[in-house]
């Protein structure tokens, strides 16, 4: 009976996997930082400010920031005054510049190991994994409220409760081939889809998601 129902599981999470990267073809956002040339910088730049703040604004500083600052080196050489100048929007500026400050008095160029990244200021394995799958393909899960939100809602019972059991789940799903484009499918699926009030009659997995079903 447990093998018949981890058979059920398995089949499922290929579903939903399946399903996703076909939804995600005509309906991925179109950001600046998800230009496929774009460096590890400036992909880390984006993720660093896309915490706790909306993709709208954070495309509003993004080319000026770039702009002004190319690279961790330009960082190091401006004042944090020069930086808050670019982010206020942002919200967190303070802490954000000083941050990068931080960051880039501490290397010219960033690391592409998960560990290294996830060592510096205000940066966690969201940030560090979202970077690395991204802006190279690294085949890692991201795991933030919203993405928790929709797997625990697709499976229910079967979402781990523990942290480490939810990463491990997360990784299991992740396709061999494109991680980038399964990764970038969920968060906009998440945002366009399965919000905090989900629109399941829309939904590509309204057939075997527990949520609906209950
Ligand atoms: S059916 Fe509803 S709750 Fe389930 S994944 Fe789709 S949108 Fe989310």
């Amino acid at each position: 009976m447990r093998e018949y129902v981890t058979m059920m599981s398995h089949s499922r999470e290929e579903q939903f996997r399946s399903a996703l990267l076909e939804w995600a073809e005509g309906n991925l956002r179109d950001f600046a930082w998800r230009d496929t040339d774009r460096s590890l910088y400036e992909v880390f730049v984006a993720e660093f400010f896309l915490t706790q703040t909306p993709a709208r604004n954070v495309a509003e500083v993004y080319p000026e920031f770039l702009e002004r600052f190319p690279d961790l080196r330009a960082i190091d050489s401006a004042t944090k005054e020069e930086i808050v100048a670019v982010i206020e929007p942002l919200g967190f500026y303070n802490m954000r510049s000083e941050a990068l400050k931080s960051i880039a008095a501490e290397m010219s160029e960033l690391s592409e190991a998960v560990e290294e990244l996830t060592e510096l200021p205000r940066v966690g394995h969201y940030i560090a994994n979202a970077t690395l799958c991204f802006s190279r393909g690294h085949r890692l899960p991201i795991l933030d409220r919203n993405i928790e939100r929709v797997y625990s809602r697709v499976f229910g019972a079967d979402w781990p409760e523990t942290r480490s059991d939810q990463i491990a789940f997360a990784e299991r799903l992740l396709p061999t081939d494109d991680p980038r484009t399964y990764n970038l499918a969920l968060l906009d699926f998440a945002a366009a889809i399965c919000q905090p009030s989900p629109l399941c009659e829309q939904c590509f997995a309204n057939d075997y998601c527990e949520y609906y079903e209950s």
